[in-house]
């Protein structure tokens, strides 16, 4: 599996109640998905990252997240943020197969 664009998993309450202004990376094609490496063989969890590099740690190192949080990865504004169409659409798809708590997949 390479990198993966996703739309979002944003909750619809959120957009609905904010001005219109708030960047969800979720909803940015620079939001991927990748595989991080469990340790052990053939066992890997999710983890988001920003491929423009706008995640960063205090010391510069980047900052990826859990998968299951993405939907939490939000910003007053982004000046390299790429909006992947119609929120709305992906939600009711994604919200089914996002998972609650950080997972462990096996290959
Ligand atoms: S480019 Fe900006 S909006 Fe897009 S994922 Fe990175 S930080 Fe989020």
């Amino acid at each position: 599996m390479g990198d993966i664009a996703f739309a979002e998993i944003i909750d619809t309450a959120e957009v609905l109640e904010h001005d219109g202004t708030k960047v969800y990376c979720a909803n940015c094609q620079h939001c991927k998905l990748v595989r991080n490496s469990s340790g052990n063989e053939g066992q890997y969890y999710l983890r988001v990252r920003c491929d423009a590099g706008k995640w960063r740690k205090k010391l510069g190192e980047e900052k990826i997240y859990k998968y299951f949080t993405v939907a939490r990865r939000s910003l007053d504004s982004c000046d390299a943020y790429e909006p992947m169409g119609d929120p709305k659409e992906y939600i009711r798809e994604l919200k089914k197969s996002l998972p609650i708590k950080d997972e462990l997949y096996t290959l």
